[in-house]
């Protein structure tokens, strides 16, 4: 065959035309700055249209479409039905406000392309100083390893996996869990998230293995319960293998006592493992870090820079303080995965410090916004929004009926619209339906949940761009709509 003719048949992804994709890229980033520049001006979240949605139910497209006309689309389709965490007024369940330096950090370790699972590159080193930092941001040893990972889940499952490799008493990857002599137990307050109970039975533990240890009035984990149910395994023959605490619980934001939990650990030969998705980032933050102190002793850590670092999704890291034994629960070397002495494939996998082997270049991102900002202002925001807690904390407190459900240690302030006379089954139907209004209208999103068995409105202010008025906003609405419903 002729190489020229076949030359001329050969495709690319690539554009045909550069200039036109330079115009329709230009034109993206002016619209996204908009975007997130007027996101006070928009309703936190708003319904799709069903008509709108049909447009996601169409088959797979078999021919082409120019781009210009796809992004009109997604300017219709997509842009003003995102779930709304970017908005000064979100406050569901937990997570990061997004910022642009985090989006344009996205832009270009797309393009600059690098998988992470290998070693010998600019960004797996950004990679490997990002886990630097957060290192010591947390008061890690430099010797501790470390792994970033999608989230705060797997950031636990990491951890983990090394926490019961380590407390096996064999060989645990030769040989299986069937193969332990006596069954592991972890530990954690009935305030742990619900990633720890997927990671226990993924762990082939089993659900049971994760014993509920009970948490006191201000939600944080009984130490004489948990020294009972230690004391009650080993007379049972089964083996105390972790303490899982938390700092920072999904709930209340309450903080187990730390250095009472690593001295128990210690005493008892346990792994220590701090689950610190929500709270191990205060330890940057000069008004509050002491309330994590005792975090710096975990053998392993979970943190969430897509919580209060506001990356944007996924970024969850975990560390680990004996390498050793972290590189020992993931290291593969398979023949088509060879270090070599020089070249592309030349430094340590990072992929034998978790479970993936492609892994996304997250470290940019994190390492943009912490550079462009410096750790100081980060510690600042985290302060800005605990205080901000606090003072809707004093908000509810002073405009009866509104009432504090759970005490406020960081910035989840969890309360309700509670006339008298009313029953728990009716308050929870009345909040409820505060919550869902407040949603449905665009004016602000909080979620809910029940603390020690009573229905409670839950305000998580993990977010750079609220400010003052918007909580006093939010205590006038609820009053307004607790009221009429309550009337009705
Ligand atoms: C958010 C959170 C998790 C889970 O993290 P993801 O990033 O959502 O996977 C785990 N534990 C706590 C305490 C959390 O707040």
């Amino acid at each position: 065959m002729d190489t020229k003719a076949a030359e001329g048949a050969e495709e690319t992804l690539d554009p045909a035309d550069w200039e036109a994709m330079r115009h329709l890229a230009h034109l993206a980033v002016d619209d996204a700055i908009r975007h997130v520049r007027d996101v006070r001006d928009r309703p936190v979240w708003q319904e799709m249209p069903p008509a709108q949605r049909q447009a996601f139910s169409a088959p797979a497209p078999e021919g082409p479409r120019p781009l210009g006309e796809l992004y009109r689309d997604l300017l219709d389709l997509l842009m003003p039905y995102p779930m709304g965490n970017i908005h000064p007024r979100f406050w569901m369940w937990y997570m990061g406000a997004g910022s642009f330096t985090g989006a344009l950090a996205e832009f270009l370790a797309a393009i600059d392309g690098s998988n992470l699972g290998g070693g010998n590159n600019a960004a797996a080193f950004m990679d490997r100083q990002v886990v630097d930092w957060l290192k010591q941001m947390t008061g890690f040893p430099a010797s501790a390893s470390g792994t970033l990972v999608s989230g705060g889940s797997m950031a636990n499952i990491i951890g983990l996996t090394a926490a019961r490799n380590a407390m096996a008493g064999i060989d645990l990857r030769e040989e299986g869990v069937a193969a332990m002599p006596a069954p592991l137990r972890f530990y954690g307050s009935d305030q742990i998230h619900s990633c720890h109970q997927k990671a226990v039975e993924l762990l082939g533990l089993g659900n049971r293995a994760l014993r509920r240890v009970p948490s006191g009035p201000e939600f944080r984990m009984d130490l004489a319960a948990l020294a009972a149910m230690i004391a009650e395994d080993r007379a049972a023959g089964r083996r105390p293998a972790c303490v899982i605490a938390t700092a920072g619980t999904v709930n209340t934001g309450a903080i187990d006592d730390l250095p009472a939990i690593a001295a128990l650990c210690r005493r008892e030969g346990m792994w220590f493992h701090v689950d610190g998705c929500i709270g191990a980032l205060v330890a940057i933050a000069p008004e509050n870090r002491q309330l994590v102190a005792g975090i710096e002793a975990a053998d392993s850590l979970a943190l969430d820079p897509h919580k209060w670092l506001h990356v944007p999704f996924e970024a969850g890291c975990a560390l680990v303080r004996d390498a050793a034994a972290h590189r020992a629960t993931f290291a593969v070397h398979p023949e088509y995965l060879e270090e070599k002495p020089r070249g592309i494939a030349a430094g340590e996998y990072l992929h034998d410090y978790n479970l993936q082997t492609s892994r996304a270049f997250r470290a940019l991102k994190i390492w943009l916004m912490l550079s462009e900002h410096g750790t100081a202002k980060f510690g600042r925001l985290i302060d800005q929004n605990i205080a901000q807690a606090r003072y809707l904390d004093r908000l509810v407190a002073a405009r009866p009926p509104l009432a504090l459900m759970a005490p406020t240690v960081i910035d989840i302030v969890c309360f309700r619209y509670a006339p008298e006379g009313m029953d728990e089954p009716a308050l929870r139907a009345l909040n409820t339906e505060i919550m869902l209004q407040l949603q449905e209208s665009g004016i602000a999103a909080i979620s809910d949940t029940t603390v020690a068995g009573r229905h409670a409105l839950r305000v998580a202010i993990c977010n750079h761009r609220t400010r003052r008025a918007d909580l006093e906003l939010l205590v006038d609405e609820v009053c307004r709509r607790g009221a009429a419903l309550a009337a009705a």
